[in-house]
């Protein structure tokens, strides 16, 4: 996916603060985060959404969940409660087409989403 944003982070071809790598994942700092902490976790297989991971059948998105996880606890917001979200489709404000959980901690989060 030559034209993928994040496939380019992956790639190393675009710059991003990484912080957590393995050998299918990778985790960087939101570039507008919303949140103290906020980063983003891809598997570095592109897969357009949650939906497509889900059907990916490979035990890929257990890894993206398992690595969000890691974050939290690296980022010390594991005990005081973080959020993981997946937007999925434009409807629900998806605007990068490469499946992304977003850690999000650090903050009181509210709900509904906020
Ligand atoms: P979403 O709207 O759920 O698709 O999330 C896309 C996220 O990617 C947004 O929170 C953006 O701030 C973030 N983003 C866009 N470009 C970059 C980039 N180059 N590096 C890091 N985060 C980015
Ligand atoms: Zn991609």
């Amino acid at each position: 996916m030559s034209e993928c944003l994040f496939c380019k982070i992956v790639a190393k071809e675009i710059p991003a603060e990484i912080v957590h790598e393995t050998g299918r994942t990778l985790a960087f700092r939101d570039i507008n985060p919303q949140a103290p902490t906020h980063v983003l976790v891809v598997p570095k297989q592109h897969h357009a959404d949650a939906a497509a991971l889900a059907k990916a059948d490979d035990g890929l998105a257990d890894d993206v969940l398992k690595t969000a996880h890691d974050v939290a606890v690296q980022e010390g917001v594991a005990e005081e409660g973080y959020r993981i979200v997946f937007n999925t489709g434009p409807g629900a404000g998806q605007t990068v087409f490469h499946v992304h959980a977003h850690v999000l901690g650090g903050r009181s989060l509210t709900w509904p989403p906020g």
